[in-house]
């Protein structure tokens, strides 16, 4: 391909609409260009990046045995009502477009395709000598993402490969989910990214084990939490560790505190000699449901820590009434939120700032309708288990020393709602320290268990003639996104440095000067001789100066580039490696040789993971 013919535009300023260094290179190098807020063009650079990235991805998955389909994305809502899901992904702080035909009815654009796909299975899969069996698409996705940013990190419309196995019992799963671990880690090293897999929260999609990929980059949105050892790593929306010990409260009987003004954390311990570990503190939170119902929380958690929302999130869901749906947000109790939620509450009533865990129940009383009458009172361990501690007296300016649960009366329930933060111990080894680092998730396979073929009625006839619902898996790779995440893993000041395997063009050869016919005919008889040995090269015939030429070159970040300048009248070339910046003049009748033989090790290398 002549760079001429290329449609090449590249901008020589930071764009300002991007803040991260991979969305600016991309935009600059004319790689994609932004249509709406999250939605991008695709150009022929990235486009070449993408094919390459999705053959990796075909190959990979071939390689296990998985079958490629392409389902439809306009996707109608009563499978997503069986499954339970079109409320929550629709209402609120939902992320599915949606639609009405001209018959009136309903549909989504498919964010993700789980009820498509347990349709199908309930249709064609019927007896246990048709499985296991895997499917998967390389396809857009729609997702009207709350905070679309990053360029293609976070997309409104993006490509993803997505697969969803089925099994006739769980330990099928678990092998196929073995199989799709090892072919996730080959993708990302044959794409040369360094990724490493963390356990992840399950999310809206729901089921048992999940693991996440992650390609490490500052950049990243998401904070993995993980041990020197390498033993452990998880999402800190998912990860456990175990708590600094607290400062134990001394003896002595339960009394009133005088607390004027001391409604947080902070002014209470340092008004009266406290440790914040001696303290409980009570959060009183809304969750708000699918069928519009508000399920009033108070949380209790030890001062020192801190909530994690993920995890309660979590717990809600699982607690939820019969019938009330997903949970659609959950938020603090304040004057806001009962507007916006139309909630009859008198807030005059409740001491904020002083609050304890045995807050009663009676300030709802009186509550506006969908407001549910008592609270779900939860605690983290770290509160359950402290034996004497201080808390809100439920009285303005009050507090409570020396308390114990029993002295509160009816305890919460207990379990892990703590955000698990860099520095403390590891769970499996207490001499391991937690250490954060930062990622972007490029990939996340989940068991799903039997959730949407119980919703969708998936089953089949086992060996003995019964009849039992599918178990399935899925598992999903933001093919966009590790297109810039690659970036975001490679570049310099100069511009993008790609991986050999996915790289637009693996060769660029640059003739300094246009004017001079032996540089342009050296040039043309390298190109053709490159091209002829298979390389993807592209010829930069443009009548630019050299520096230009030399800038853009370093910008688009094609791993090796041949210049043609000076030494052509002598049969001199230089050779440039994008990676390390390594030059080396070359006689032109070698260099074709050298460079096929360096490319075919790289690409064998990364395939090799070597
Ligand atoms: P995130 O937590 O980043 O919102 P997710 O957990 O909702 O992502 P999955 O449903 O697991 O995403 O989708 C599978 C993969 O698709 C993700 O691992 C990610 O690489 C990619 N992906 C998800 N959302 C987007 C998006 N808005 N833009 C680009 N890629 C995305
Ligand atoms: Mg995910």
């Amino acid at each position: 391909m002549r760079v001429s013919r290329l449609m090449l535009v590249t901008l020589r300023d930071d764009p300002a609409e991007a803040e991260i260094s991979s969305h600016k290179l991309l935009l600059r190098a004319g790689y994609i260009r932004r249509v709406a807020s999250g939605i991008y063009a695709y150009l022929p650079l990235l486009w070449r990046v993408l094919q390459k990235i999705s053959a990796i991805v075909r190959e990979e998955m071939n390689a296990t045995g998985a079958l490629e389909t392409l389902l439809p994305q306009l996707q109608p809502a009563d499978l997503w009502e069986r499954s339970g899901r079109w409320a929550g992904y629709t209402a609120g702080e939902g992320i599915m477009f949606h639609l009405d035909d001209r018959q009136g009815r309903q549909l989504g654009l498919g964010p993700t395709h789980e009820e498509v796909i347990t349709a199908l299975a309930a249709d064609l899969l019927r007896s246990y000598r048709q499985l296991p069996v895997t499917l998967y698409q390389i396809q857009t996705k729609f997702r009207d993402e709350i905070r679309p940013r990053f360029g293609l990190m976070r997309g409104r419309e993006f490509i993803m490969k997505d697969a969803y196995s089925f099994h006739g019992d769980e330990a099928s799963l678990q092998e196929t989910y073995a199989a799709m671990d090892g072919a996730y880690r080959r993708i990302f090293r044959r794409c040369g990214l360094r990724a490493v897999a963390v356990e992840a929260d399950s999310g809206a999609i729901g089921g048992s084990a999940s693991q996440e990929f992650m390609v490490t980059a500052e950049a990243g949105e998401d904070l993995i939490l993980a041990s020197p050892d390498g033993r452990y790593a998880a999402n800190q929306e998912r990860a456990v560790s175990l708590p600094p010990d607290p400062v134990p409260l001394p003896a002595g009987p339960a009394t009133a505190l005088d607390t004027p003004a001391k409604s947080s954390i902070e002014a209470l311990a340092t008004a009266h000699g406290l440790d914040p570990s001696q303290i409980v503190k009570v959060l009183l939170l809304l969750a708000r449901f699918a069928d519009g119902s508000v399920q009033p929380l108070l949380v209790s958690l030890r001062g020192d820590q801190q909530l994690n929302e993920v995890k309660l999130s979590n717990a809600v869901a699982a607690r939820a009434p019969q019938g009330a749906g997903a949970v659609l947000e959950i938020a603090p109790l304040d004057a806001e939120r009962c507007r916006d939620w139309r909630l009859d509450l008198d807030l005059s009533a409740i001491p904020f700032g002083y609050i304890g865990p045995d807050l009663s129940d009676g300030l709802l009383t009186h509550a506006g309708s969908g407001l549910r009458r008592s609270f779900l009172r939860l605690a983290d361990p770290t509160a359950a288990e402290l034996p004497r501690f201080v808390c809100g007296a439920n009285a303005p300016d009050r507090h409570r020393l020396g308390v114990s649960w029993s002295d509160l009366g009816e305890t919460p329930q207990v379990l892990d709602l703590r955000a698990a933060q860099p520095g403390d111990r590891c769970r499996h080894d207490p001499s391991q320290i937690l250490e954060a680092a930062r990622g972007i998730e490029v990939g996340h396979i989940f068991q799903l268990g039997r959730k949407y073929s119980d919703a969708l009625e998936a089953t089949f006839t086992n060996d003995a003639g019964f009849d039992e619902a599918l178990w399935m898996g899925c598992y999903g790779i933001g093919v966009s996104r590790l297109a810039q995440a690659a970036v975001e893993q490679n570049h310099d000041g100069d511009g993008m440095r790609w991986p050999v395997a996915i790289a637009p063009f693996e060769v660029i050869v640059v003739i300094a000067n246009v004017q001079e016919s032996s540089q342009r005919e050296l040039a043309e008889q390298l190109y053709g001789q490159l091209l002829d040995a298979g390389i993807e090269v592209l010829l930069d015939d443009r009548s630019e100066r050299a520096g230009v030429k030399f800038k853009d070159a370093d910008l688009i970040g094609i791993p090796w580039r041949l210049v043609v300048g000076r030494g052509a009248a002598t049969g001199q070339v230089e050779l440039v490696r994008r990676a390390d910046g390594e030059k080396a003049d070359r006689p032109a009748e070698a260099v074709v040789a050298e460079l096929v033989e360096r490319i075919r090790q790289e690409r064998s290398g990364v395939e090799f993971g070597v």
